[in-house]
């Protein structure tokens, strides 16, 4: 089994104004592939440590990958930086630099002398073909003589490499669109031919209205087992556990997960809302179509932000009908018709202007279900007996004509510690959430 490290070269991505996202890519590519990845490092353009993490990488990974560094200016030195590891001269490479002038000639413009720099390589390397831009990497294999001449020191031996070199090196420009299409035309074939060691597939299974650590408790047997692996992850106010298995083909380690993802979907019950590319907004909406059933909103806190996660999903006029912010009192009484007396006697926020607030859309609407929001979003307006945070969701339903409909509510109490549009999206996900429990199992409501 390889090992893979990736190497990230770029003070701004220390600084933290660029986001690594380089490597996010790289290591869901690797996990693909099989390949293990134990290591990640992000340095600065510093010659000295970006020779030291080179130094580093080879003695413990098989695979160094690096991204950054590759461009004609003067901070970036990732190349020489490895050609000063092996004590390898710097060679030009003719094809590339034919290839850089020609680019400029083709926009009508001279070659700066710096882009030069980025035709060199260190004598032994070969190209990295950059197929979108015009400075390429470069792929080097080591042998095991050329790294303790280096006087690197590397106890670590790849157990079956017997189709790959000792070591290897590639690197990558660090803009996102070219790393990507170097890998996926040059570095991804190149690794999967010498380091065939089967594949990775995994699949989320996506969980609403349970914790983190409740999820990860109640699937604990799972989270031990090492081929399928189950990791519990947390997300945006909800959580996801994610079961990936690992087998010569993709084919093989789907069917090596597929028991484990089926205890966890009968384990699961209602809080299980999805799984992968779904949303809950998505899943939300597919309900609806599926049962026939329109909706109408009306939002106070959340200013809309339901109706736009709903209408965002293509083809929501199929289950959509309409959609009010209603902030003000006046706006509740005037669109919505709750009485003003009702706000008077239990406040704006409060489980009784909440469900007016869902029958009066559901009424003027005619829609199949209604609803309503109203509550605290802070940072200010909170008091003790109404802090921050306290939210009344309502789900109002039509029975039948000249019936009086049903209507479900919720109190949220979210606490002053989120923040404001933390607030409003949680309150969005507690109705969606409504609305599906609804669809599904009513009893659960
Ligand atoms: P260039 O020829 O553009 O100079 P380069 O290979 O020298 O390319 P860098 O100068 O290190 O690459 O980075 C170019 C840009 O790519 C950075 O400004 C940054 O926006 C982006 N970038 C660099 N590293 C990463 C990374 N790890 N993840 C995401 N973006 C990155
Ligand atoms: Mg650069």
């Amino acid at each position: 089994m390889a090992i893979a490290e990736i190497l990230c070269v770029g003070t701004e991505l220390l600084l933290g104004d660029v986001l690594d996202t380089n490597s996010q890519f790289l290591a869901r590519e690797l996990a693909v592939l099989g390949i293990d990845c134990y290591y990640r490092v992000v340095v600065g353009d510093n010659p000295e440590r970006i020779k030291s993490a080179l130094r580093q990488a080879l003695g413990r990974s098989d695979i160094v990958i690096t991204s950054g560094g590759l461009g004609p200016t003067a901070d970036d030195l990732t190349t020489e930086c490895i050609a000063d590891v092996f004590a390898s001269p710097m060679v030009v490479d003719p094809e590339t630099l034919a290839f850089i002038e020609e680019l400029f000639r083709s926009r009508n413009l001279v070659m700066p002398p710096s882009n030069r720099k980025q035709a060199m390589r260190p004598q032994g390397a070969d190209i990295l073909p950059n197929p979108v831009g015009s400075a390429p990497g470069i792929i080097w294999p080591i042998g095991k003589e050329a790294l303790q001449k280096a006087a690197i020191a590397s106890e670590y031996v790849a157990q079956d490499s017997v189709n790959a070199p000792y070591r290897v090196i590639l690197t990558f420009p660090g803009v996102p669109g070219e790393l990507k299409a170097m890998w996926s035309e040059t570095a991804g074939p190149y690794l999967a031919k010498h380091y065939p060691s089967g594949t990775i597939w995994s699949k989320e299974l996506k969980h609403i209205g349970i914790g983190e650590s409740a999820l990860a408790e109640k699937f604990s047997h799972l989270l031990e087992l090492s081929n399928p692996t189950v990791a519990p992850y947390a997300g945006r106010w909800e959580c996801r556990l994610r079961v990936s298995a690992k087998a010569a083909t993709r084919e093989e380690a789907r069917l090596a997960a597929q028991p484990v993802i089926d205890e966890i979907r009968s384990g699961s019950g209602v809080t299980l809302y999805g799984e992968d590319d779904d949303t809950l907004e998505s899943v939300v909406a597919n309900l609806l179509v599926s049962n026939g059933k329109t909706i109408s909103l009306a939002e106070s806190c959340t200013g809309g932000l339901i109706t736009e996660r709903l209408t965002d999903l293509p083809g929501s006029s199929r289950f959509m009908h309409s959609a009010v912010v209603a902030y003000s009192n006046e706006a509740k009484e005037k669109f919505l018709g709750v009485d003003q007396s009702v706000i008077n006697k239990y406040g704006a926020v409060s489980e009784e202007v909440a469900v007016a607030m869902g029958k009066g859309i559901l009424a003027a609407s005619e829609s199949d279900l209604a609803l309503a929001v109203t509550g605290i979003a802070g940072p200010g307006g909170g008091t003790e007996d109404k802090p921050v945070g306290l939210v009344y969701v309502a789900l109002v339903a039509s029975v039948s004509p000249g019936k009086e409909p049903l209507s479900f509510v919720r109190k949220l109490l979210l606490g002053s510690r989120i923040n404001r549009s933390e607030v409003r999206y949680r309150t969005a996900n507690e109705a969606l959430n409504m609305v599906r429990l609804f669809l599904l199992e009513p009893s659960s409501l």
